[in-house]
């Protein structure tokens, strides 16, 4: 039995692997209690007093304060899930370009610090594309503060093909924000925030949150290509209504609602300063290209596989993941922009069609590596072993 433990910039799962379902769903920022303890417990944090909210990962997804994520692994492992740090093995997952220093930070802390028995990194897209029975996948992971596209081939992330981008939900928290704060609410009100982090934090994670899963849609094209006509047919002059704090209603018609989306596929439709390089689908068909470039200038005589062949088999494998991946019409939008891109190839993508199964994908990639048939075939680093190295790296 090992706890396993997604710590995303936004969202934090944890729970034990022979488990179904995660024991523990929170997020990933805390406050400072006045006794100077550390509070992790989002409905506390919700529900408390104004005070600065605090963050753990930055915005690559790696850790930049171990101490809290120290602090936030012994609340989740002994308070939250009742087990003990020193009996239990441990499953975290990590950013695919995870350096050797930061790996070396996280063994400490487990090992050293934590004293857990046996420890796994694992790479949170091979860990999603393995859990889902593929061995080639173009994992497009669309997060809080990034989004992430991975090539995999063959059980292995082509890391030079890997592409990053700013463009995820917190660039839409920002987006709904400006929109909404047109339309829905006095300007008194923004400038009454004793704590612009808490306030940030706090609409983020309850009527921006319900904004997003109930008003966010994507349209199947490129918006401002759109004439009258589609735009009709597709049923984007249709309002929608969206109950802003429970007290005020604010009238928004769909294609306003696709307009806030357009910002992920088009930056610069949110700001001349962005640049449409940066867009959803250009560099998800950036990494299908890099890929198929950097395989087949690397490709030996004994193992020729073209450029052609690595597209087909990233194309027919695009797995879309991460909780913004979740607004109404993305996927299909990917694949519309992605057949421009590749007119001669068969594209075929997969989403898991349930809302609470997207959501913990990464945690369930985890869950996969962690139960493995056989020790042998995890990544596993044992205290012991990681004692006796330090050992030797003294002498
Ligand atoms: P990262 O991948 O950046 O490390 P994470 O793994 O913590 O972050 P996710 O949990 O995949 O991130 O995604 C969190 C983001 O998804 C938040 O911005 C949240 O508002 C957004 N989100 C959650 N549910 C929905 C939904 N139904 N529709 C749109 N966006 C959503």
């Amino acid at each position: 039995m090992s706890i396993v433990i997604h710590n995303g910039t936004h969202t934090t799962i944890a729970g034990f692997s022979q488990v179904d379902m995660p024991q523990l769903l929170c997020s990933s920022s805390y406050t400072k209690r006045p006794d100077g303890s550390l509070d992790f417990d989002t409905d506390e944090i919700l529900n408390g007093p104004e005070t600065p909210i605090f963050t753990i990962m930055s915005t690559d997804g790696t850790p930049y304060d171990w101490e809290a994520l120290e602090k936030q692994w012994k609340w989740i492992v002994e308070t939250k899930l009742g087990a003990k740090l020193e009996e239990t093995p441990l499953v975290v997952t990590v950013a695919p370009d995870i350096t050797k220093e930061t790996k070396n930070q996280y063994l400490e802390l487990a090992l050293g610090r934590l004293k857990v028995p046996v420890f796994q990194m694992v790479l949170e897209p091979l860990a999603v594309s393995l859990s889902l029975g593929r061995n080639t996948a173009l994992v497009v992971d669309i997060g809080a503060a990034k989004t992430t596209v991975t090539p995999v081939i063959e059980g292995t992330i082509l890391s030079s093909a890997a592409i990053r981008s700013r463009f995820a939900g917190d660039f839409l928290d920002f987006q709904v924000y400006e929109t909404l704060k047109k339309r829905a609410f006095p300007e008194e009100e923004e400038s009454s925030s004793a704590c612009p982090s808490f306030t940030a934090w706090h609409n983020s994670h309850t009527w921006i949150q319900e904004f997003k899963a109930y008003m966010l849609q994507a349209s199947p094209s490129k918006l401002q290509e759109m004439d009258s006509a589609t735009a009709d047919i597709l049923g984007l002059n249709v309002v929608k209504n969206f109950l802003y704090k429970k007290h005020k209603t604010v009238t928004l018609t769909q294609k306003d609602c696709c307009s806030i989306t357009e910002g992920i596929f088009q930056p610069s439709t949110a700001s001349s300063q962005f640049s449409n390089e940066e867009g959803l689908s250009n560099i998800v068909a950036k990494a299908v290209k890099k890929a198929g470039a950097s395989t087949a200038q690397s490709a030996s005589a004994a193992n020729v596989t073209s450029a052609e062949q690595i597209h087909t088999a990233l194309l027919t494998n695009i797995i879309i993941t991460g909780s913004s991946s979740l607004i109404a019409g993305l996927e299909q939008r990917v694949v519309n922009d992605l057949s421009y891109q590749f007119p001669q190839y068969k594209l075929s993508s997969f989403a898991n069609p349930l809302v609470l199964d997207r959501k913990l994908q990464s945690w369930h990639g985890g869950v996969t590596m962690a139960n493995l048939p056989s020790w042998d075939l995890g990544d596993w680093v044992s205290r012991k072993d990681f004692q006796s190295s330090a050992d030797d790296e003294q002498y």
